[in-house]
C-alpha cells in the first residue's frame, strides 16, 4: 500500500519539471529574502515558506499570502547560492493552492487566476474587461473611476477590443489544454 505523499514531497513534484535544485538543497542563508523587493507585503519570506514546506506544514503554507504575493521577477532564484528556482516554487504553489482549493480568504490572487484561466480555455484569448470584473470590487471607489478612464481611453485607441475574441482552431486548444488543467470547462 502507498503511504500518502508529505507536503514537501508533493511540492517538489510540482517543480520536478522546472530548472534549478530540489529545496531540500536550501541553506537557509536568507539571499532569496534579503533579496525580495515584494517582501514587505508577505507573511512569510520566501526562506521562511521554504522552511515550511520542509517542515511539511502545508496548512500554515496553503494560508499565507506570501505566494500570491510574489511579483516573478526571478531576482532571489537568479542569486540563490544553492541554485534553487525559488520564483518556480511560488508558483508551484499557487497551483497547488489552486489545485486543492486551499488559499487565505480575501486574496484578489485565487479569483483572478481561476477566471483567467476559463477566459483562455473558453475564448484562447484575453479580454481585460472581464478579467476586471474579478478585481474591481476589491477596489476603492476612486481606483474604479482611474480604471474604468484608463480603460476608456484603451477602447477609443483601439488598444483593448469592446468585445471579446475568440482564436481559430479553439476546439483543438481546449482539447489540448484540458489535458492538463481540471478547471475551466467551456461553456
Ligand atoms: S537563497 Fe537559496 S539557499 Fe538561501 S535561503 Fe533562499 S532558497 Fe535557501
Ligand atoms: S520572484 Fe517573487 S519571491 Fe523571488 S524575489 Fe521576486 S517577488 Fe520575491
Amino acid at each position: 500500500m502507498v503511504d500518502q505523499l508529505s507536503f514537501s514531497y508533493e511540492v517538489g513534484n510540482l517543480m520536478y519539471a522546472s530548472h534549478g535544485e530540489p529545496i531540500t538543497n536550501c541553506l537557509q542563508c536568507g539571499i532569496c529574502s534579503g533579496t525580495c523587493p515584494a517582501v514587505e507585503f508577505m507573511d512569510h519570506t520566501p526562506r521562511q515558506i521554504i522552511g515550511m514546506i520542509r517542515a511539511d506544514l502545508k496548512d500554515e503554507v496553503m494560508a499565507s499570502n506570501t505566494y500570491w504575493t510574489c511579483a516573478s521577477c526571478y531576482y532571489c532564484t537568479v542569486r540563490c547560492p544553492a541554485e534553487i528556482d525559488i520564483a518556480d516554487m511560488m508558483y508551484a504553489l499557487k497551483r497547488y493552492s489552486m489545485w486543492k482549493g486551499q488559499f487565505q480568504a480575501g486574496l484578489i490572487g485565487p479569483d483572478f487566476s481561476e477566471a483567467f484561466v476559463k477566459m483562455i480555455v473558453n475564448s484562447g484569448r484575453s479580454f481585460e474587461p472581464l478579467l476586471a470584473a474579478t478585481y474591481l470590487p476589491k477596489f476603492s471607489a476612486g481606483d474604479i473611476i482611474q480604471e474604468g478612464l484608463m480603460a476608456t481611453g484603451l477602447v477609443l485607441s483601439g488598444k483593448m477590443p469592446l468585445l471579446p475574441k475568440k482564436i481559430k482552431g479553439l476546439k483543438k486548444f481546449q482539447q489540448m489544454v484540458r489535458r492538463i488543467i481540471p478547471i475551466g470547462e467551456p461553456s
